[in-house]
């Protein structure tokens, strides 16, 4: 049936309003679902049933929508206890935005990739309307696109790092002879290769991070002496910024110049932590002018453990504060605007704290200056204890199988001698020995950090 609406086009009154309604449910390639306050189904449109793979949205009333939407992880896994936020977004009655993951239709079981939100209704009943679009195709154009970035970065970081490279023999007074002048351009020209270099290495860690292929290999660790280890190697680059720089709080004391600090233990990747600290500690020197301060601490925090940044440096206005995590944004003010940046840093910080099941946010007022919490699972001496002996176990047998490996391929190179027929001449005299491969060559299959992530 078909309303005839007014001339100001606004429905005349509250039946009309709910035809259009109803016009409207009928009609959009969404899926809408209305819950009452126990999470059962009261209703669902046509595209909710079809992509339910019901036959009609009389099969799915009153039934509970956390069951009947059965979600898998974007990773096609069944969800851990605390990773499906759509349940948890149902159960603590919050909003929930456009959450990536598969919806597994009813009887056949076909996955289908969807983005769901969760629209809690002010009615003081808890009604919630839960809606959710297929997004297959968005998926297919950004890998498509990922694949591009990736394969571009791939292929410009190596002419890129040759510039870099020769740039810097040209700069080199032991390698060349240049005046003033040039000195002036090439040093301009090498610092916008290296902008240049790490704008490719960001490009490829976020396509990589976000296709899944950069994993994390977890290992036991006591982060209090490892981030310390990582503080160290920036404090000449503080000093040099006339920044005063300080690990530890006020849990900490020093014992003939040593520091002492309870022992923290974690559960991360060594490569990951590594760019996680260097970026904020990186960032937390850039955005901070001459005579400030910096404060690196890590506090074990009940079950996580809980580590800071502090800088008393330029500071992030509150609208940028919601934005810094996202990818490419800078905050664009006269404080910032002279200092160069990429804005894929905290994008990627962020992507290596969540795979390593920890969370990271960060304080600001403007002017006044940041801190960056990172917060991660932690482990009690006991379990770190444990795990420490599996993970050397795990690593010795690994060697042994990789010493395998390369015996096996060195032998698989080694020239076999020729079989000797019975009745044949006396031999000839042996041919030179073919050059032997250098072992090393065979061998020299260790992988850096990163290709044995993306393996
Ligand atoms: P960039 O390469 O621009 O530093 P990031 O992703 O690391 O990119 O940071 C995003 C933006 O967040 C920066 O451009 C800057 O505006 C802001 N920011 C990050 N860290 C700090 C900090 N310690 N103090 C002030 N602003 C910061």
């Amino acid at each position: 049936m078909i309303f005839q609406r007014q001339k100001n086009n606004t429905p005349s009154n509250t039946s009309a309003r709910s035809i259009w309604s109803e016009i409207a449910l009928d009609a959009i390639k969404e899926g809408v679902v209305i819950t009452d306050g126990k999470g059962v189904i009261q209703f669902a449109n046509p595209a909710a049933v079809t992509f339910l793979n019901v036959s009609s949205a009389v099969d799915v009333v009153g039934l509970d929508s956390g069951l009947f939407l059965k979600l898998e992880s974007k990773g096609g896994q069944p969800f851990g206890s605390n990773d499906n936020l759509f349940l948890n977004a149902m159960t603590a009655g919050t909003p929930l935005e456009n959450f990536q993951c598969y919806l597994v239709a009813q009887k056949t079981d076909k996955r289908m990739p969807i983005a769901i939100s969760v629209s809690p209704v002010n009615d003081g009943q808890g009604t919630k309307i839960i809606t959710f679009r297929n997004i297959a195709k968005e998926l297919e154009e950004e890998g498509a696109q990922t694949e591009f970035i990736s394969t571009a970065s791939h292929e410009m970081r190596t002419p890129v790092a040759s510039i870099e490279g020769f740039l810097s023999l040209a700069l080199n007074p032991q390698t060349a002879t240049i005046d003033d002048r040039a000195k002036q351009y090439l040093t301009q020209a090498h610092e916008a290769s290296k902008h240049l270099g790490n704008l490719f290495k960001d490009l490829l860690d976020v396509t990589k991070l976000d296709d899944g292929r950069l994993k994390p290999r977890f290992m036991p660790v006591e982060l209090v002496g490892t981030v310390k280890s990582i503080f160290d190697t920036f404090s000449a680059r503080a000093s040099e910024a006339k920044l005063k720089y300080q690990f530890g709080g006020v849990n900490s004391d020093m014992v003939n110049a040593k520091l002492v600090q309870p022992l923290v233990y974690g559960y991360v990747d060594m490569s990951f932590l590594q760019e996680i600290m260097s970026n904020l500690i990186d960032n937390a020197i850039k955005y901070t002018p001459e005579g400030g301060s910096i404060y690196v601490n890590v506090l074990g925090d009940g079950d996580r453990a809980l580590i800071n940044v502090t800088d008393t440096g330029v500071g992030i206005s509150a609208d940028d504060l919601q934005h810094i995590f996202q990818k490419f944004y800078r905050a664009d003010n006269s404080q910032t605007r002279t200092i160069g940046g990429t804005g894929l840093g905290l994008y990627l910080v962020k992507q290596r704290v969540e795979s390593l099941n920890g969370k990271i946010w960060a304080e600001s007022a403007f002017g006044e200056g940041s801190t960056f919490y990172v917060s991660l699972p932690r482990l009690s001496a006991d379990e770190y204890g444990k795990r420490l002996i599996d993970y050397e176990n795990q690593r010795a047998a690994e060697m042994m199988k990789e010493q395998s490996m390369r015996a096996e391929a060195a032998a698989a190179v080694a020239p076999q001698p020729a079989p000797q027929p019975e009745s044949a001449p006396a031999p000839a005299p042996a041919p030179a020995p073919a050059p032997q491969p250098n072992i090393e060559q065979v061998t020299n299959t260790t992988l850096t950090t990163e290709e044995q992530h993306n393996e």
